[in-house]
């Protein structure tokens, strides 16, 4: 099969990563008979060096026309560099919104996992962990919610307010519920609903449709649990979560307290996804400016976030297996970039960790 990939590799360690994850595409593409087309854009602050804006319309409208996407990283050091001297619509960051918005990407889906072979980095006591380790994905609302909700400050006699509005409508919340059932669906089957229905009308309304949702997916399992509890299950028992679907602020809660417990942000992809096939994916940290065109930087989030591609907009699931099995391969062998090596390890770079985990797809 032929795919048209949009490849924005973006600023920092962006371009160096977004390599590797072409080299195992590359590779996939030979061994399974595929052929992965690129086109390069540019968009955060190399578009902004280029075009004066960080997204243009053209990058927009080639990335629709592509049959996904992949991002490395945009943005730079915040505190110096001159691409944070406007307002805020002008600097890198906004280029990952506006190709969000401009591609109607309403589902975030972070996955965080427990290698053994990392489970050091893990902050978590091996008792709460256990053998199993634990193996979920987070899935997030995108477009609605309290951050996209009408918002003011006043001041009524001498006293400062300020306002946020919470609101979904079903439909929102139907068609995130429909992408985190259809994903169980590829996992182990259980979708944990995260929301505050002891409190919030938006909640008890999500509540709602997702049990309506469910029973038009009569095989997977379903539960709900109130925020609270599930920041603390996550931290107490994260073994017991497959799919958490949840809406935009909760989700961008949980999201970091799950790639936390992991212990390497290096090594944990994303996907944003929208109705159609067409996703965006890129690896869930930044683009690390302090260690940019030293061959140091993980490609491995970048790598799995390039499987996920495979799966999710390619259904492509024996590939993206092959990927992930060769990511588990070169770990098992022992083979570490800085930031997650450990004594014993084989220290290596960004392009020989690409190599490695190339040569292991069978
Ligand atoms: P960051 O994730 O870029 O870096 C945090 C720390 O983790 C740094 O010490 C960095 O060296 C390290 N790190 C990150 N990725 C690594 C990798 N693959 N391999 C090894 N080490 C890695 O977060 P930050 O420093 O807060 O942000 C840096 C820039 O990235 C900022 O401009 C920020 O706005 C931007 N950013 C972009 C995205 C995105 O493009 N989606 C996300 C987060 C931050």
């Amino acid at each position: 099969m032929e795919f048209q990939i949009a490849v924005i590799p973006g600023d920092g360690i962006g371009p160096e990563i977004v390599t590797e994850a072409m080299k195992i595409l590359d590779k996939v593409g030979e061994v399974y008979g595929h052929t992965f087309t690129y086109k390069k854009l540019l968009m955060g602050g190399a578009s902004i060096d280029a075009y004066g804006v960080p997204l243009t319309e053209e990058t927009l409208e080639a990335a629709k026309n592509s049959d996904s996407v992949l991002l490395g990283a945009v943005g730079g050091n915040v505190g110096t560099s001159r691409w944070y001297q406007g307002p805020p619509e002008t600097r890198p960051e906004a280029g990952l919104l506006g190709i969000r918005k401009g591609l109607e990407l309403f589902a975030n889906i972070r996955p965080a996992w427990l290698y053994r072979e990392l489970a050091d980095a893990c902050p978590l006591k091996t008792e709460i962990v256990g053998e199993k380790g634990f193996d979920m994905v987070i899935m997030r609302e995108l477009t609605g919610g309290l951050y996209f909700g009408e918002r003011h400050t006043t001041v009524e006699n001498g006293v400062r307010k300020a306002v946020d509005t919470l609101v979904y409508d079903e439909n929102e919340i139907r068609r995130i519920a429909v992408k985190a059932f259809e994903i169980a669906a590829k996992r182990s089957g259980k979708v944990t609903s995260v929301d505050k229905a002891n409190v919030l009308d938006s909640s008890r309304l999500w509540r709602a449709v997702v049990d309506e949702t469910a029973r038009e997916y009569p095989g997977i399992q379903v539960e709900h649990m109130l925020v609270d509890n599930a920041a603390m299950q996550l931290v107490m028992d994260p073994g017991q979560f497959d799919v958490v679907l949840t809406e935009n602020m909760f989700g961008d809660i949980l999201s970091d307290e799950a790639s936390e417990i992991t212990g390497s942000i290096g090594m944990l992809p994303s996907a944003s996804l929208g109705k159609t096939k067409l996703g965006l994916y890129e690896p869930s940290h930044g683009s690390a400016p302090d260690i940019a065109g030293k061959d140091i930087a993980n490609p491995i989030a970048t790598i799995l976030s390039a499987a996920m591609m495979l799966r999710y907009s390619f259904d492509l699931d024996r590939e993206a297996d092959a990927v992930e099995a060769a990511v588990q391969q070169a770990l098992t062998d022992g083979y570490r970039t800085g930031d997650i090596y450990s004594e014993g390890c084989r220290k290596v770079g960004t392009r020989e960790m690409g190599s490695v985990i190339a040569g292991y797809i069978r």
